[in-house]
């Protein structure tokens, strides 16, 4: 069942003083025209570099922020105009975790408060209740009840992000967004942490909707790939078909920059060159045209609609000559429907 859907979801933000009749002098175009889907019980990862419009789509899903265009709908409930118990209502679906365990929490606060805050801002239950359902909390995310009275900085930087999860998880939310959740931790901790989120799909039947850079991290936990670049879907796939035969040639160069993922066939990736360019003012045509290897005359004037790529009409891949290590005669590039 369909748990979040998103469509044509654009987000802009003006840069710079108010001219005249009001209208800022620029506009800085974070996310642009993004429709996807994610079933209840399972991942979607957003990757991309710094800058691709990842963390924005993020806050949208997260309901910090509305779109400017477009419509976000979770459990059913379209959110575009929701506010005060209604918006609460729905947010109480939905569990944050976000990069740095370091600053998310406060260093004054016992993890029985941490953990616990949620419960209260939503009323749930008495003092007993709320105790019971922090420790249950805990010990999901492998801490005990000796936790409750300690601070933050009695604790490693793994198991700080565990009390975070354990917060984001007080509420028996339906989807968790987790912003980078790794990359402040290591290498040792993260793959803890990583078992974790999958241990607690399987229990739960959670969503997951996960923002990395990380081909690795996503390879082991998404159901599903969605590669951004500068506010917009370059390519959306499977997993397996997305590491199979990833077809946009920015993915090609975000796996080539792992090559430890992936199952074999995409070491023809092209390198990756250059910086992302200023979303104020993108590129004409495709907007990876600067930085594409394979790029022509085409791809400098005329914008790449999404592509249905090799018949699956779940692998969309938006490049006017997509890769082309499927066999020529079976290549069968559509336009998609989405
Ligand atoms: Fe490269 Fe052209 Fe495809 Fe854009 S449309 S990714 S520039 S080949």
């Amino acid at each position: 069942m369909t748990l979040l859907k998103l469509d044509n979801v654009c987000q802009r933000y003006p840069i710079g003083q108010k001219g005249w009749f009001g209208k800022p002098a620029q506009e800085l175009k974070a996310v642009t025209k993004i429709s996807l889907s994610l079933n209840e019980g399972e991942t979607i990862a957003i990757v991309g570099e710094s800058g691709c419009g990842k963390s924005t789509l993020g806050r949208m899903v997260a309901l910090l922020e509305a779109p400017a265009e477009g419509t976000v709908e979770l459990a059913g409930v379209k959110t575009a105009g929701l506010k005060g118990e209604a918006l609460k209502a729905l947010r109480r679906k939905l569990g944050l975790v976000f990069q740095d365990p370091y600053s998310a929490l406060n260093p004054r606060m016992p993890v029985s408060e941490l953990v616990g805050e949620p419960l209260d801002v939503y009323n749930v239950g008495d003092k007993a209740s709320r105790k019971a359902k922090v420790i249950d909390a805990l010990i999901a995310v492998g801490l005990s009840e000796d936790a409750l009275d300690r601070y933050p900085h009695e604790f490693s930087g793994g198991q700080r992000q565990r009390i975070c999860i354990a917060r984001a998880l007080v509420l028996e939310p339906s989807l968790i967004i987790a912003d980078e959740p790794l990359s402040a931790l290591d290498v040792s901790v993260q793959s803890q942490v990583l078992n974790l989120f999958a241990e607690l799909q399987r229990e739960r039947n959670l969503s997951f909707f996960f923002i990395s850079h990380d081909m690795a991290v996503v390879d082991y936990l998404a159901d599903t790939i969605v590669v951004m670049y500068l506010g917009q879907i370059v390519e959306q796939a499977p997993r397996d078909a997305f590491f199979a035969n990833p077809a946009h040639p920015y993915s090609q160069a975000l796996l080539a920059a792992v090559p430890e993922v992936g199952r074999g066939k995409r070491k023809r990736g092209l390198s990756l060159q250059g910086d992302v360019p200023s979303p104020i003012d993108p590129p004409s045509g495709c907007a990876f045209h600067p930085r594409c290897a394979k790029a022509t005359d085409r791809c400098q004037s005329e914008a790449p609609k999404a592509l249905m790529y090799g018949g699956d009409e779940k692998h969309i891949v938006a490049c006017h000559f997509p890769s082309e290590v499927i066999d020529a005669k079976k290549f069968d590039c559509k336009e998609a429907t989405v």
